[in-house]
């Protein structure tokens, strides 16, 4: 069965894209640990991040910072950080957290709560600002 990813990337689960190219997609976490908070995967359904062939994961890299260049442009942060963990979702994934401070990247605590409105003002301000 396709991940919930996958599903995404087919359109058959709304998200709030970012970018997205032949071999990835970008788009906003539904749970944000800061405002800005963005995953982005390989197209290709793969679980384990490090099961990833190194020239995919140099791509994926890549596309990541242009994804990171964006939220830089739109978010107040002094850094954008980089996680990957993936115990939730099967499908590999890099979170990328605009943060002002270590403990913005908290994961195991509360998270934001964001209306519906403002996560589409935030997609649409970092979808512009990518290059
Ligand atoms: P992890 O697998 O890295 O531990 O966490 C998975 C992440 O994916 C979580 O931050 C969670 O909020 C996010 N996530 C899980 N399901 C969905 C979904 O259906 N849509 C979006 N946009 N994010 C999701």
């Amino acid at each position: 069965m396709a991940s919930i990813f996958s599903r995404i990337v087919a359109g058959e689960i709304p998200s709030y894209k970012i970018a997205e190219d032949e071999e990835f997609f970008a788009f906003l976490d539904i749970n944000p640990v800061a405002k800005g908070h963005t995953l982005v995967i390989p197209k290709k359904e793969i679980d384990y991040i490090f099961d990833i062939e190194d020239p995919l994961l140099g791509r994926m890299m890549a596309f990541a910072k242009r994804v990171a260049r964006a939220q830089e442009e739109v978010i107040p942060c002094k850094r954008v950080g980089l996680a990957v963990m993936g115990l939730e979702v099967p499908h590999a994934h890099i979170h990328l957290i605009p943060i002002q401070k270590e403990s913005d990247m908290y994961f195991g605590g509360s998270k934001m709560v964001t209306s519906q409105e403002e996560l589409a003002e935030i997609a649409a301000k970092i979808r512009e600002a990518f290059k």
